[in-house]
């Protein structure tokens, strides 16, 4: 990469040291001020597959992305191009933190899936699911932000020191944190009915790594959407320990998951290859304590634990699917929020999706307890 997003031109962009300082009506104010966005801004309308509870928004913008494959302006690879953060074409940053090379930085998706609109009726704020009998889509609203790994092109979790990675992850949970605890009156509980804890709106952590798996930047990159619509994993989550009278999914896969499917053990937290793998190599990074719901609530002992979960899981896809044949690619979700304990999945891009897949019949190319021993394998 030809030119690196140097500590000047980085302090240049930024209009908020670290997120703690902003009220979410300056953070709001942020948004609308950043005018290039306009003409990317999603149709803020959600629908609900009845099927199964699962989330549909609408940007049709998106198509327009000129980084996006098909477009005229597009190259062949993501990084064969002139890096768009790296030259700091981007917006302005809202956090900012020194690593020990560069620093890691939050600023707002300038293709965001969610857009905080104005003037949303007071119904619409009370509750995530309220009634839509015409099926036109009910308004989905919230902010979405970028977190960059490092400023450094070449930098993501996998090359950070322990330390430096432990401060992306307590930056990510400053900005949960934020989030959840301001947004009374912005955003409908957290938890329908009664909520255990004054939070507010749903916080979707991911990582897209690689072209196959939707990355379409090669600078290492988190993405947070702060929504008032809760993702159906995150419903399933909750639905789960309705199902467990109150067991969180956590606390049932501690115990259940079989012990040679353990990939590593951090003590607070544990990296596993759960017995139900989808695809080879897909993990959960599972933190022990399973009263824990958010990022936010771990101590840095945890968060240590978790930081170190994240870089071996991404070491260890990064050496695996070049051997396989398969351009590395895979998706990092957190899973917070009510019912779910708090847990990260993994999930390797190591076999397209197919129709028997469509129906809910997934065919795994490889078994659970090869797969962790190989992953074991790729760590030593
Ligand atoms: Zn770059």
């Amino acid at each position: 990469m030809s030119q690196q997003l140097s500590w000047e031109m980085l302090q240049s962009m930024v209009q908020s040291q670290s997120i703690e300082q902003l009220s979410m009506q300056q953070l709001n104010e942020l948004f609308h001020a950043e005018k290039e966005m306009i003409p990317f801004l999603p149709d803020s309308v959600c629908q609900i597959d009845p099927r199964n509870g699962e989330l549909i928004v609408y940007n049709s913008t998106r198509a327009r992305r000129p980084h996006d494959a098909g477009h005229p302006d597009a190259s062949p690879a993501i990084d064969e191009k002139p890096c768009v953060i790296c030259q700091g074409k981007t917006t302005g940053v809202v956090d900012v933190a020194p690593l020990s090379q560069g620093a890691t930085f939050i600023n707002k998706n300038l293709f965001p899936i969610i857009y905080p609109l104005q003037n949303i009726l007071e119904e619409y704020r009370q509750q995530p699911l309220y009634p839509d009998p015409a099926h036109i889509g009910r308004v989905s609203y919230g902010f979405h932000f970028l977190q960059w790994t490092s400023s450094q092109h070449d930098q993501d979790w996998h090359t950070l020191s322990l330390n430096d990675g432990l401060i992306v992850l307590q930056r990510l949970a400053a900005l949960e944190n934020k989030l959840l605890y301001e947004s009374e009156g912005l955003m409908p509980p957290s938890e329908m009915p009664p909520p255990r804890k004054l939070t507010h709106g749903f916080v979707s952590m991911i990582k897209n790594y690689g072209r196959l798996a939707g990355g379409s930047l090669a600078h290492g990159h988190q993405q947070i959407g702060y929504t008032n619509i809760m993702p159906s994993r995150f419903y399933n989550n909750w639905c789960f320990a309705e199902r467990h009278d109150g067991e969180c999914f956590t606390h049932y896969l501690l115990q259940e998951n079989p012990v040679e499917l353990r990939v590593r053990d951090y003590g607070p937290a544990i990296l596993i290859v759960p017995y139900f793998m989808r695809r080879p190599y897909d993990m959960l990074l599972v933190v022990k304590d399973t009263s824990r719901q958010y990022l936010h609530e771990l101590t840095d002992v945890e968060m240590r634990a978790v930081t170190q979960g994240i870089q071996d899981a991404m070491r260890a896809l990064l050496r695996i699917m070049p051997k396989l044949g398969r351009e590395p690619a895979f998706n990092m979700t957190v899973n917070n929020g009510p019912g779910a304990g708090l847990y990260l999945e993994f999930l390797a891009h190591t076999q397209e999706i197919g129709g028997f897949e469509q129906l809910g019949l997934w065919v795994c190319q490889e078994s659970p307890v090869n797969a962790a021993a190989y992953l074991r394998e790729a760590l030593l």
